[in-house]
């Protein structure tokens, strides 16, 4: 419990800190606790130490875990940061606030009918593979123009984009595009920076930042 706490503490002063060497505010900056895989028990003590982000990156593994927390914590918000099959979409939609990796025409069309049906608008983020990497998911980048067309086309609420760079290489460059990207198509928004190089992403702009292993410790 005391350990939770003052790992977010920690968490929370590096992005303060950050914050202040760019120049920005740290209230700018919305810190999601990725919780997948963590248990609820785990999850309790960030919740009772104030923290009311989460992400997820499993519908089901959202809707197995969650409803209890939010009984007893009805004012936190859920983010979905994984990826999503369409057919999941409504159940995404029903489950989540945010939802991180809408990348491509297909689950745009999934996730405008089930808000449809669900009588809810979840804003996304789109996904772009920003490192062009072939095993990983988003958006390409010279596909990005058109799914943005098709996601406001579609009325989908869009905050902004965001990517995950690619492993073991220095990420000031995919942030520095990222950033570009969004600014060239009006989008204001920056889902970038995990518990390896949040900080760096906070000093180049992400408003959202996902950091799991750094509160919670290593995934089993
Ligand atoms: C798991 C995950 C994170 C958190 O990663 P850490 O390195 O544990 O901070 C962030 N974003 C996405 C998309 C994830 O799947």
């Amino acid at each position: 419990m005391e350990n939770a706490a003052s790992q977010l503490e920690q968490v929370r002063s590096r992005i303060e800190h950050a914050a202040q060497i760019a120049g920005r505010r740290d209230d700018e900056i919305t810190l999601i606790a990725v919780s997948k895989t963590h248990p609820a028990e785990e999850i309790l003590p960030l919740l009772a130490a104030g923290q009311r982000v989460f992400g997820e990156n499993r519908v089901q593994e959202a809707q197995a875990k969650w409803p209890g927390l939010l009984e007893r914590f009805p004012d936190t918000q859920l983010h979905l940061v994984g990826q999503l099959q369409s057919n999941k979409a409504a159940d995404a939609v029903r489950m989540f606030d945010q939802i991180h990796a809408l990348d491509r025409p297909g689950l745009v069309q999934a996730l405008a009918k089930a808000m449809d049906q669900v009588g809810k608008k979840v804003p996304c983020f789109i996904q772009v593979n920003i490192g062009d990497e072939d095993q990983k998911g988003g958006c390409a980048i010279h596909d990005l123009p058109a799914l943005i067309a098709v996601a406001r086309d579609a009325e989908i609420p869009l905050s902004g984009l965001m990517c995950v760079p690619p492993v073991g290489i220095e990420p000031t460059p995919f942030f520095a595009l990222l950033d570009k990207l969004a600014r060239d198509h009006g989008l204001t928004e920056l889902s970038m920076g995990m518990s390896s190089d949040y900080e760096i992403a906070v000093q180049l702009g992400a408003t959202h930042i996902r950091v799991g292993t750094a509160l919670f410790g290593a995934r089993g």
